[in-house]
């Protein structure tokens, strides 16, 4: 929400009137303080909004303009956001993501979301950043189109975290603003746009013909884990490709688990190896699904921290934590091997994929643990 601030005297009188941290205000009005403004005439508000019009007792158009200046005497025309504006229980598609981002970013100006690069379909793959502190975390979903669960349950914590913030509230005991001030924090809430709009809406127009043959011709693609190459964005890492590539049946492009001519061949992977070589990132976690069990550990190069975060993580979700599987070339393989720190790919839920929505608040309610004890890791 925007006001105009002359009717306050100072930044910090607008943090206590709203009950607000004086950085979230800053961080949400970037453009103005950075350029060193000491108070510019109008300023975003993280966490408020102005309640719709048909809500108002005086509808005309200057409405909006006078209840930004009235609402001090007037507070009930502010809604104070305190639970989640995002559904996540929801056959969650790249349209619904792109809804839900925009909605966060009007509501939380503090939070980030920029482009780190597109589909083979030239759809945006997205990723919203929260927090300025050292500790670099990443946390990733739908790598795999038929795993789209895991973007609605990913979006729904952001959601938490971001209310946490704005209401002065706990992660599991700690501040919110404690992880804040400590964790900048990476999220890629849907890898493989184009394979989960495969799945949730069937194939685009063109691409029927292409798409039906590596689906076996079948119609149904609620297997299809692959991208719209028919690649599998989860074994294409260049952590002993070779064995995978060796070993894996198909050998051609298919509904799921064909790694490629090469590694990094596919535009949705080369933008994650991007990202995560130029962030730095200090541990990386990736939702799938499904088992109830996550693995932590790639050839002995994980480092004691990880076993350690991975007893934590168990104890948190009640998920099995398993060193490591005889798999290759995934995405948290090649960041163990290459940078030698924590990586987790962890499985949401039980059964066949797709995971049915009826699952969704118990998964929610095991992998917020998870969630909250990465943030609280120091
Ligand atoms: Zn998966």
């Amino acid at each position: 929400m925007r006001i105009l601030t002359k009717d306050f005297d100072s930044l910090y009188e607008i943090s206590a009137f709203f009950n607000l941290p004086t950085e979230l205000i800053i961080d949400s009005n970037k453009e103005f303080f950075d350029q060193g403004s000491v108070l510019p005439d109008e300023i975003n508000i993280p966490g408020f909004s102005l309640l719709p019009s048909c809500f108002q007792e005086e509808e005309n158009q200057g409405a909006i303009r006078s209840v930004e200046r009235t609402f001090q005497e007037n507070k009930q025309k502010l809604w104070k956001h305190t639970s989640p504006a995002i559904v996540g229980r929801m056959e969650y598609s790249p349209e619904i993501l792109e809804r839900d981002l925009a909605v966060l970013k009007q509501a939380y100006p503090y939070a980030s979301v920029r482009e780190i690069g597109k589909s083979v379909l030239g759809n945006p793959i997205k990723e919203i950043k929260i927090g300025k502190g050292n500790r670099k975390i990443h946390i990733n979903a739908s790598f795999h189109a038929n795993e789209w669960i895991t973007s609605g349950v990913l979006m729904e914590l952001v959601n938490a975290y971001l209310i946490a913030l704005t209401n002065n509230g706990g992660l599991h005991g700690a501040e919110a603003m404690g992880a804040y001030r400590s964790v900048e924090l990476s999220i890629v809430p849907m890898v493989n746009p184009d394979g989960v709009s495969l799945v949730i809406n069937g194939p685009p127009k063109g691409l029927e013909k292409n798409l039906l043959k590596m689906n076996n011709g079948s119609t149904d693609f609620s297997g299809w884990k692959a991208n719209c190459n028919g690649v599998d964005l989860n074994n294409q890492f260049p952590a002993n490709w070779e064995i995978e590539k060796g070993r894996k049946e198909p050998k051609s492009p298919a509904a799921r688990d064909y790694p490629g001519n090469k590694p990094l061949s596919e535009p949705e992977v080369a933008a994650m190896a991007k990202l995560v070589r130029e962030s730095q990132f200090d541990m990386v976690i990736a939702f799938h699904t499904q088992g109830e069990e996550f693995y932590w550990g790639y050839g002995g190069r994980e480092p004691g921290d990880s076993e350690k975060l991975a007893a934590i993580f168990s104890k948190s979700s009640g998920y099995k934590a398993v060193r490591s599987i005889d798999s290759h070339a995934g995405f948290k393989d090649w960041f163990i091997q290459e940078f030698g720190k924590p990586g987790f790919t962890i499985e949401l839920g039980k059964g066949i994929n797709p995971i049915p929505l009826s699952q969704y608040n118990k998964i929610y309610n095991q992998i917020k643990g998870i969630f909250i004890s990465a943030l609280n890791w120091r």
